[in-house]
Order: C-alpha cells, then sequence, then structure tokens
C-alpha cells in the first residue's frame, strides 16, 4: 500500500541531496576536525560550510552559530544557560502556555532551581496578548522565551514585536523555531531575536542534530562539560556527517523557500477547501491567517482521536492527534486547552501537516478516507 505521509511536523523525509552530501563523511571522510591533518582539516571545512549555510538561512554571522544534538539540546542550552549564569542578574523569565514540552519542561526544572516562570495565555487563534507581555516585565526579567510557531496549531507569534520590547528593556530574546525555520522567513538581526533554536529532521536533514544562534553580545553557560568544541559551549567531538547534512538543508531550504511556502499553502488551502465542501461537522484549531503554510489541525466533535488515527493507518495515511512527543498518552493537549478548546473537539483534534511529497491527489484521498472513515464511526 503506497503511504501518503501527512506528519511533516513530527519529522521529515531525509532529502536525497542532503543524504549525498552526507555520505563521504559516514564513510571515507572520517577526520576528527580537531585533528590537524588532511583529513581531520577537511571535516573542520566541511562543519564550517554547513554553519555558514545555517548562518544565511537564519540571517547571522557564522560564529554565532552553535551546533547542538536537537532542537530540544537547544532548548535547553538557551533557557538554562542564560537562566543559570550567575553573573546574569534577574531570577525571571517569561513563555507561553503553548511552548513544546522541551521548553515547559525546562522551565520546570528552572522553577525548581528558585527561577520565577510567567507562562503567557493565547487567544483563541493561539497568539499571545502583548498587552500581557508588557504588564508581566518586572525589573527581574532577564529573558524572554516564545516561540516563533507552534508545533500542533501552527500558530505564528508576533516576533519582530516581542523582539523590540525586549531590545527596547534590555532582555534577553529567545524563540523555539524548529517548526518556523525552513517555513517562514527568519531575519534574526531585523526581528531582533538573541537566540534562536531550530532542529534537522524537521527540514530534510536527519534526526539527531540541531543548531542554537546567539547573538555574539550575550554570555551564556555551557551546558555540556568536556572538550573545546564549539567555541567551548558545546562539548563533545562533532557529528560531522550530520551537521553537513544540516548545513546541506538549510541551504536547500533558503534557496527554495518561497517557492515552499507557496507549495505548502496551496496544499493546506485545498484541503481546508475540499474538507468544506463535505458533509462532515468540522471545526478549524487555531489561526487561519497566522499559520504554518503546511499546518492544518481540524476537530471532529465527539470523535475519538486514537481510534481516528488507526483507521488513517490502515489506509496508508499517517498524520497526529497532536505533537508527536505526546502521542500515545492519554492527557489533553495543552495547546488546544490553552486556546480553549472544549473536550468534545479536543478528543477528535486531527493534525495535518503538509511536506514536499505531497500531492494535491493525496489530498482528495486524505479526504474521501476521512468522510467515509468518520461516517463509520459515528453509525457505531
Ligand atoms: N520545539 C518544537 C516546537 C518542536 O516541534 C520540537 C519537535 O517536535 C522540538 C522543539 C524538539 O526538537 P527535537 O526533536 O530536535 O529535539
Amino acid at each position: 500500500m503506497k503511504i501518503r505521509y501527512f506528519d511533516n511536523a513530527a519529522t521529515t523525509k531525509i532529502k536525497k541531496e542532503v543524504l549525498e552530501k552526507m555520505f563521504p563523511y559516514l564513510t571515507q571522510e572520517y577526520g576528527n576536525p580537531s585533528s590537524l591533518y588532511t583529513i581531520g582539516r577537511r571535516a573542520r571545512a566541511a562543519v564550517e560550510e554547513a554553519r555558514q549555510n545555517v548562518a544565511n538561512l537564519i540571517g547571522c554571522e557564522k560564529n554565532e552559530v552553535y551546533f547542538t544534538g536537537c532542537g530540544t539540546e537547544s532548548d535547553n542550552t538557551a533557557l538554562k544557560g542564560i537562566m543559570t549564569l550567575e553573573k546574569n542578574k534577574g531570577k525571571h523569565m517569561i513563555t507561553s502556555k503553548i511552548e513544546h514540552p522541551a521548553i515547559l519542561n525546562t522551565c520546570k526544572t528552572l522553577e525548581g532551581e528558585g527561577i520565577k516562570v510567567t507562562y503567557l495565555n493565547v487567544n483563541t487563534e493561539g497568539i499571545i496578548n502583548m498587552e500581557e507581555l508588557r504588564n508581566s516585565i518586572t525589573s527581574d526579567t532577564k529573558l524572554i522565551s516564545i516561540m516563533f510557531a507552534n508545533n500542533e496549531i501552527g500558530s505564528i507569534q508576533p516576533i519582530e514585536e516581542i523582539g523590540k520590547i525586549a531590545y527596547e528593556k534590555h532582555i534577553i530574546f529567545h524563540t523555539d523555531a524548529v517548526q518556523a525555520c525552513g517555513n517562514l522567513e527568519i531575519d534574526v538581526k531585523k526581528m531582533k531575536i538573541d537566540m534562536l533554536s531550530l532542529s534537522g529532521h524537521k527540514i530534510g536533514a536527519p534526526k539527531g542534530i540541531g543548531a542554537l544562534y546567539v547573538n555574539k553580545d550575550i554570555e551564556f553557560k555551557n551546558f555540556m562539560d568536556g572538550g573545546h568544541q564549539e567555541r567551548d559551549k558545546r562539548a563533545g567531538t562533532e557529528n560531522v556527517a550530520e551537521i553537513v547534512g544540516l548545513g546541506e538543508a538549510c541551504k536547500i531550504a533558503k534557496n527554495t523557500l518561497k517557492h515552499h511556502i507557496e507549495r505548502l499553502k496551496e496544499l493546506r488551502n485545498y484541503f481546508f477547501s475540499e474538507i468544506a465542501k463535505t458533509d462532515l461537522n468540522i471545526k478549524i484549531n487555531g489561526s487561519i491567517e497566522q499559520r504554518l503554510p503546511g499546518n492544518s489541525n481540524i476537530s471532529f466533535k465527539n470523535i475519538n482521536g486514537s481510534e481516528l488515527l488507526m483507521k488513517l493507518d490502515e489506509k496508508g495515511i499517517c498524520a497526529s492527534s497532536g505533537s508527536a512527543c505526546s502521542s500515545g498518552s492519554s492527557m489533553p493537549s495543552h495547546v488546544l486547552t490553552a486556546i480553549g478548546l472544549t473536550k468534545e473537539y479536543e478528543e477528535g483534534a486531527l493534525r495535518v501537516t503538509f511536506g514536499d511529497e505531497n500531492t494535491k491527489e493525496d489530498v482528495k484521498y486524505l479526504v474521501e478516507n476521512l468522510v467515509n472513515i468518520i461516517h463509520n464511526i459515528e453509525e457505531k
């Protein structure tokens, strides 16, 4: 059976060009980038080329990019690296209620260490309120960490406005851009972003590689102790092949961004219009306008989301009921709760996220199957 993959927010297929670029570094180019002989120097050059490609995608300088093991590590490094640095004044930070667990659970740990955290509300579209942000700032606030775009409902935050406020108040601004990177235009300097997390496997590179951008004027504490890699900020021999893969994925993303965004939007809008033509009773979760191009999240009233996913799987369709990290748990989604969804809609939420390989034909197949499956479940 043909697999129709509509879960590109969970992870993406590795791009062929990325794999080809990585291959030599998994075979003959096995040198350690810290070694001084030729194959070591070639590995170093490959890591630095990749660093430049990451920097080009988000508009920063090459030496402001640190490679990490994943988006989660980037988030941990940003939050702990700022909030636990002795030298930095301030024991308060601000985040939102709809962050990824990589942020929320890091905040919990920090709270255990005496840090005060304010969790901003979001409106029914999943967007924070700027007035609430302004009012939450105190003389003790050291960090604002607000995600660029949400992984479940795709809502895009007013990043430039947040950056402006943080800049005026001399507060460090971090954004988790794991979902946004490669799917939206990002310019960290224009947007006054001080720190940004990204992850390879959401943009056609492998799982287990991430990066953290840190403005060169900002001091942060290293998260790992060990050797001098990544300018003493991330010890451990560099994962050369995956770094090369991430660099190539960023280069492709930069070169194809406009077309990629248009294509995903077209598929997403086609899905919304096709589903609206059916007799299914649905509710769109999140914003229509301020939304990641490839994200759709809809709810079917009084439908069990897990049952729906299993029935879709029988037809070769991969989708999600929430974020991959929380699937398998029976806990309601903290994001859907935060936007005020009632239980009967929360349980029947379906996230469909589009990627390079999807076609309109696939979307038609998805809608046809949704109609049949929902009718069958309702008739039971
Ligand atoms: N932040 C967001 C918004 C995400 O969607 C994810 C992954 O789903 C992460 C962080 C974690 O990234 P990684 O899987 O690379 O650790």
